[in-house]
């Protein structure tokens, strides 16, 4: 276990904002992990549990205690012909393992590739790209209690997994560290390749098996979206908003090239960056916070923002969206701190 006071987040954050942290304890082993949960440490509320920070934005000073979970492996668990059982760690950087598993002919993973991040996260997010959510390999996701360090397994359903959403963002937000999460993957896999430009992009590679899937989806990915090492940024700032079908429908007849999908829920999902594009915010600056000027969803910070910089800028979109469409945004990104 290794233990900082009053330090700067910059490196902990991939928006890079400099704000200080009262103490970050970074565990080495599960049971360390228990043992501190288990009241063997004292520690000061309010807790964050951390990964790479890539879905974070800090808007003040953190005055609790962060908790870095830096542990895990990969083993597999159980195979036979058909299917793999694989497992790993909180700690582990999530595209170091679907490489792993990319490399080792199992399918599933491969078009999640180069996410930030760490596999901690990915049930709590239910990361998504490309046509495929991680919920679709999940088995079972072994937890710690917050409250007592005992161990909870959490099975799939049990996950309550949605659009990057799951049980651990909402009634045990805050309740549990993720420790260690099992995945089902494939022997033999069909690609799943129904997203125009990444079948496009395959195609030029050759055959669509697992590599040319992961480097198709890497191409497309660092062609599109800004290197967090070069750019301050967490990805997706907002959510697709989904829509009733009828209200879909109003906006269709006034703005036929919207661009929509049909959600598995029965409403419409609408292109949030088309949505913030049409509102003329691609490419804009204000101080030190932006709009990428490659993809509208994706703010940035240009060096010096403060995180309440980046939320109020990402307010006047939220604002703007609403006047032009009158479709409410959502935060991907999760704000922590107090506005
Ligand atoms: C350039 C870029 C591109 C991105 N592209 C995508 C994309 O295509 N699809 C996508 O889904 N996301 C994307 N993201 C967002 C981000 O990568 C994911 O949300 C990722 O899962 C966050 O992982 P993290 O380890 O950085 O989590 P953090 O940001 O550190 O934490 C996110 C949340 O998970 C909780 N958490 C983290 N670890 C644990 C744990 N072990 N136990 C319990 N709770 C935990 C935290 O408390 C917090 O609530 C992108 C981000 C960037 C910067």
């Amino acid at each position: 276990m290794r233990i900082q006071k009053n330090i700067s987040l910059k490196p902990y954050n991939t928006f890079g904002i400099d704000c200080q942290a009262h103490c970050v304890i970074h565990v080495k082993t599960e049971k360390e992990a228990r043992a501190f949960f288990m009241k063997e440490f004292s520690w000061k509320k309010p807790l964050l549990i951390l990964g790479g920070g890539s879905n974070i934005l800090f808007i003040n000073n953190f005055k609790g205690t962060i908790l870095c979970p830096e542990f895990g492996r990969i083993r597999i668990e159980k195979q036979n012909k058909e299917n793999v059982i694989i497992s790993a760690g909180a700690g582990i950087n999530w595209d170091k393992l679907v490489e792993w598993t990319v490399n080792l002919g199992f399918g599933g993973l491969e078009n999640l590739s180069l996410i930030p991040g760490n596999v901690g996260a990915a049930p709590v997010q239910n990361i998504g790209a490309y046509g495929v959510e991680v919920k679709d390999t999940i088995i079972k996701v072994r937890t710690i209690s917050v409250a007592d360090g005992s161990t909870r397994f959490f099975s799939n359903d049990e996950c309550k997994f949605g659009y990057r959403n799951s049980v651990f963002k909402n009634e045990e937000k805050g309740k549990y560290l993720v420790t260690r999460v099992y995945f089902s993957l494939k022997i033999n896999p069909e690609p799943y390749l129904g997203y125009g430009s990444l079948k496009e992009e395959v195609k030029k590679l050759g055959v669509p098996n697992l590599k040319n899937i992961r480097k198709a989806v890497i191409n497309i990915r660092q062609s599109k979206l800004p290197d967090p090492e070069v750019i301050g940024n967490a990805g997706s700032f907002f959510k697709n908003p989904v829509v009733r079908k009828s209200a879909a429908g109003e906006l269709l007849k006034k703005y036929p090239q919207i661009i929509y999908y049909d959600d598995p829920s029965g409403g419409t999902k609408l292109a949030a960056g088309w949505l913030i594009e049409q509102c003329g915010w691609k490419g804009k600056r204000i101080g030190n916070a932006g709009v990428y000027d490659k993809q509208a969803l994706v703010l940035v910070n240009y060096g010096k923002a403060t995180g309440k910089e980046i939320f109020d800028f990402s307010e006047e979109i939220r604002k703007s969206v609403r006047r032009k469409f009158g479709v409410e945004l959502d935060r991907e990104v999760e704000v922590v701190g107090t506005i």
